[in-house]
């Protein structure tokens, strides 16, 4: 059947406390006409990423999302018509396409992808959550061979991908994750040495026993006590990659934060560096390329939680930030 109109996810409300299907309205449209310049494009499949609940506290590494306009969002879609050179229908490519059935993009905004199968991992492993965890991890954090690397959100997209890069190096690796059951896949599959269930009482002494040699690189995607509690057991010279601050995300801004940082800092002689992983995309072909040979070899698992339907965008973004996510969230349109 051939659509003819665009169905929309609006964000009409900016939330002050925790992001609820409120926030959240299905609208219609008539398909946009795409302009010189850009590419009319067919979302297939949308990234649920804990950064969207992050836009919309104010700017962050991109414009805030608005009010009464489509949710912004990452997207592998396929290119329907383009009135832009080096476009063609036919062409699968990745970009804030938002969260909707149809797009017309700038092309200079969107970046063309292979072919592959299956297409869900252009979001997953060859996506963002695979360039992050893998630039963020080896640039950043600079792991050797019998270090201990720690990571916090550690059954999510990026921090599944972290822990495997990091066994893949050699290291022993140490995940953070809430629940006993995420805890279990995160060393029964994915070949964690340890895994600490953050929800399940004190953190700082699990940590401990699951790291009782110190903490030579903490992969940080959730900022907050998490942090804390890691800055504290950081061996001398350690790094901290500053990935996202998920803890901080979802409600109303708080003042809370790790204690103790410059003296931890200065007398470990840390290294605390945040990054973004769009700063990278000139080196990733080569990434994508280790990645492949590692998800060929086996030594990298793919996890991905794919959830069909435009109009569930909403509860499966609220639902990543309660934690219901194992690997990579999509949306599959
Ligand atoms: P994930 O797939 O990792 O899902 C988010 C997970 O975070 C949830 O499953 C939940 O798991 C955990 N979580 C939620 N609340 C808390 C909390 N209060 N404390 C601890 N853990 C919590 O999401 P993403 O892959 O989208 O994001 C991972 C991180 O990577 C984010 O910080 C994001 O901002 C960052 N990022 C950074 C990029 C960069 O360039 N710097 C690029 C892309 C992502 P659990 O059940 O374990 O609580």
């Amino acid at each position: 059947m051939t659509a003819t109109t665009n169905r929309q996810v609006l964000l009409v409300e900016k939330p002050t406390g925790k992001l609820g299907p409120e926030h959240f309205k299905m609208s219609e449209s008539a398909i946009p006409e795409p302009k010189d310049g850009e590419a009319l494009l067919r979302v297939r499949y949308i990234s649920l990423d804990a950064a969207n609940r992050a836009w919309m506290h104010g700017a962050t590494y991109r414009a805030a999302v608005e009010t009464n306009t489509v949710m912004a969002g990452g997207g592998i879609a396929e290119v329907i018509s383009s009135k832009a050179p080096g476009l063609v229908a036919g062409d699968i490519v990745f970009g804030d396409t938002g969260w909707q059935n149809f797009a017309a993009v700038p092309a200079k905004q969107l970046s063309k992808m292979p072919k592959l199968e299956p297409m869900t991992h252009l979001l997953s492993v060859y996506g963002i959550a695979g360039l992050t965890a893998y630039f963020g991890l080896l640039d950043v954090g600079k792991p050797k061979a019998g270090e201990t690397v720690v990571v916090s959100a550690a059954a999510g997209s990026v921090g599944s991908i972290v822990g495997q890069i990091a066994k893949i190096k050699g290291c022993r690796v140490v995940g953070i994750a809430g629940g006993k059951d995420k805890c279990h896949w995160l060393t029964s599959e994915l070949g964690f040495d340890a895994a600490v269930d953050y929800k399940d009482g004190n953190l700082f002494k699990a940590l401990k026993a699951a790291a009782p040699d110190g903490i030579d690189v903490y992969f940080d995607n959730v900022g907050g006590e998490i942090l804390e509690a890691c800055l504290a057991q950081m061996n001398l010279r350690g790094r901290i990659g500053c990935c996202g601050a998920i803890s901080q995300y979802d409600g109303a801004p708080q003042a809370t934060g790790p204690r103790g940082v410059p003296g931890l800092i200065v007398v470990k002689r840390l290294i605390m560096q945040g990054f973004i992983v769009m700063d990278y995309m000139n080196q990733r072909d080569a990434a994508l390329a280790e990645l492949q040979s590692w998800v060929a070899a086996g030594q990298l698992k793919v996890q991905e939680d794919v959830i069909d339907g435009l109009e569930n965008t909403p509860a499966a973004l609220i639902g990543l930030l309660a934690g219901e996510n194992r690997g990579k969230r999509m949306i599959r349109v």
